[in-house]
């Protein structure tokens, strides 16, 4: 089964608007030649909207990087997910670490997200992984096991064709420690394998399941080689258009 590329960049909580814009310009400039690969971005909430129309000329998809899990209500300082599919926004991130480790998110709520997501209409890209103190005791199936069934509890298996896994070692991000493309592949294919028991096989060949962690123009062309890894979620490569474009130049 051949699952179309993606290539996503998450700019945390880095870039005016106005580097925003200027990342698309010099992005738009020279990226001829690889529209086989869809390419997200994932800036901050206040810049989805003012960035919109650059984006979508130069083939660029907006997403937020987390969304609240309820329709709406009196949530100070939360963001909904009517509002950012109204701000332009078409894909999502959940469970990224830094809102698991820094904020306490826990996969229960990562669920209400993911359904939440689905229902307002955004796809969301579910990020799964082990720390480093897991890996040492080898308990990273096990964790990105709980991390999948728990996160994807109750969806209904069609909206499982939206979702998209990113699996980030947590150890690999912005560390400059990448996983070894072997470890990578390992992990994508435990990854599909846990989907193809839990649904069906038929979901678990056509999902897309990314890499993230440190991923640099040296490492991504080993990295997206291997069969089960469909791109890449990049963190701080993603920040220079430059950067961006010799790894979007790896596929
Ligand atoms: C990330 O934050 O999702 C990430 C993968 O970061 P980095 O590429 O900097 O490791």
């Amino acid at each position: 089964m051949s699952r179309k590329k993606i290539l996503a960049g998450n700019w945390k909580m880095y870039k005016s608007i106005n580097e925003a814009r200027n990342w698309i310009r010099v992005f738009q400039g020279s990226k001829k030649g690889v529209l086989h690969v869809d390419i997200l971005l994932f800036p901050a909430y206040t810049t989805i909207y003012p960035i919109g129309k650059e984006a979508s000329k130069a083939n660029i998809s907006l997403g937020a990087q987390n969304l609240h899990e309820a329709e709406e209500g009196a949530y100070t300082g939360e963001v909904s997910g009517k509002m950012l599919v109204e701000a332009g926004a078409d894909w999502v991130l959940i469970g990224h670490s830094e809102r698991r480790i820094l904020f306490g998110e826990h996969d229960e709520r990562i669920n209400l997200k993911v359904l939440r997501a689905l229902i307002s209409g955004l796809k969301p890209i579910l990020c799964v992984g082990e720390t480093l103190e897991e890996r040492e005791a080898n308990q990273q199936e096990d964790v990105v096991r709980r991390q999948l069934i728990e996160g994807l509890k109750d969806i209904h298996p069609d909206d499982l064709y939206q979702v998209v896994i990113a699996y980030e070692p947590v150890w690999a991000i912005g560390t400059g420690q990448t996983a070894t493309p072997q470890d990578a592949q390992e992990m994508h294919s435990f990854i599909r394998s846990i989907i193809g028991s839990q649904w069906k096989s038929r979901i678990a060949e056509s999902i897309r399941i990314l890499y993230g962690g440190s991923v640099k123009p040296d490492n991504a062309k080993e990295l997206f080689a291997c069969p089960d890894i469909d791109g890449g979620l990049v963190g701080g490569a993603s920040l220079k258009a430059e950067t961006f474009l010799s790894i979007l130049r790896a596929f």
